[in-house]
């Protein structure tokens, strides 16, 4: 994982919240194109964001799947990163 990484990932919720305007976007998916770790994150995310909309119909992701995918994105969250970039 690169030293820019960290910069990344934490767009990667921002990306995931439709907050990023269209040339931040295509910068992140590129590097996401690249960069197989971050991607795996920006799964999870989009993942766990996809199972806590429809948490109404939590029975299709059984517990043990939705505490693995917590853990992750906590372990992501502890160590976020500050953009560096001005
Ligand atoms: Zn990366």
């Amino acid at each position: 994982m690169g030293a820019e990484c960290g910069d990344y990932l934490s767009r990667i919720y921002e990306l995931l919240d439709g907050e990023l305007d269209e040339a931040a976007r295509t910068k992140l998916q590129a590097h996401l194109d690249e960069c197989p770790p971050c991607l795996d994150e920006y799964q999870l995310d989009k993942l766990l964001k996809a199972l806590v909309q429809r948490s109404c119909a939590c029975e299709q992701a059984p517990d043990t799947l939705r505490v693995q995918i917590m853990q992750r994105i906590m372990t992501v969250r502890v160590t976020e990163f500050r953009p560096s970039e001005g």
